[in-house]
């Protein structure tokens, strides 16, 4: 189990494999710079000749000597979703949780890194043709900024959006059940825990940082969604809201690790999860926390 001081970081892994096709992900791919790196990140990150992008949807917990802590809830049960491959899902999420000492009940906060379909799946169940908060006992924790964005969205959004429905069946309950605080980026839920800005994948999207006995771990959530780009932070995701500020946050992120050497635990990298960040040219490369 990873550690920081007297901190524990688990992963809990909801669903992992072969997606979206690397050239549809990335408005700015280049097939040769991608081929360069191809040799490492074959099989764990990148698969078939179409090279689709293996990614895992993952939780982080994080458990500090006073809080348990859940960073992303996935995709969830029994959700309507336009992509297939997340469309009414049944995996044993919770039952991995509590395998790893989390149960449901255990969680004190339940925090996104922001609002897409993937990252607050969990946040409710279905009870009696009702969403219900899952955590009982938690406080979710949303980004003001990020959740005004959503509520607005929400008015005009096409229920076929790869995000359609999430923010009424995983958001909406939560907050409709009195669970949700509303917190800026000064926030501490936890004397471990921090909380940073970088907008552009989505307007709110953070990063919380772990910091005990000297050692720094980051949950940067989908800032990065592929190993790729911590060598290529140019290259945005067709899902980032706004192309260039996301890639301006991405490179940030990559030196504020670099320069601190923070684990960087990221939502969706495969293989051993998670990294640390080390300078190379203009750009960088991942060392694996194995
Ligand atoms: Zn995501």
């Amino acid at each position: 189990m990873r550690s920081a001081g007297n901190a524990t970081i688990q992963k809990v892994e909801e669903i992992n494999g072969p997606g979206f096709a690397a050239r549809r992900m990335f408005p700015r791919f280049d097939q040769q710079a991608f081929d360069a790196q191809k040799g490492w990140m074959s099989p764990e990150h990148v698969a078939g000749e179409n090279d689709k992008l293996v990614m895992s949807i993952h939780t982080w917990i994080v458990k500090t000597p006073r809080h348990t802590i859940l960073i992303d809830t996935c995709l969830g049960n029994h959700k309507q979703r336009a992509n297939p491959g997340w469309n009414n899902l049944d995996t044993p999420f919770l039952e991995r949780l509590k395998a790893c000492g989390c149960p449901a009940e255990s969680i004190d906060f339940v925090m996104c890194t922001h609002l897409h379909v993937d990252h607050v799946g969990w946040n409710t169940r279905l009870e009696n043709g009702r969403w219900v908060p899952t955590f009982a006992n938690a406080k979710y924790l949303f980004a003001k900024r990020e959740y005004a964005h959503w509520e607005n969205e929400r008015k005009t959004q096409d229920a076929a959006a790869v995000n359609g429905g999430s923010f009424d069946d995983s958001v909406l309950p939560v907050v409709e059940a009195g669970k949700a605080v509303m917190i800026d980026s000064d926030h501490q839920p936890d004397a471990l825990l921090t909380i940073k800005d970088y907008p552009g994948h989505t307007p709110g999207s953070i990063a919380i940082n772990l910091r005990d006995g000297g050692k720094q771990a980051t949950f940067s959530g989908d800032i990065m969604h592929h190993p790729i780009q911590v060598y290529h932070p140019d290259w945005s995701s067709q899902f980032c809201w706004d192309l260039d500020l996301s890639a301006r946050s991405r490179r940030k992120l990559l030196e504020d690790c670099a320069e601190s050497n923070t684990l960087l635990c990221p939502a969706h990298f495969g293989g051993a999860n998670a990294g640390y960040v080390k300078p190379q040219g203009d750009s960088f490369r991942i060392d694996w926390d194995r």
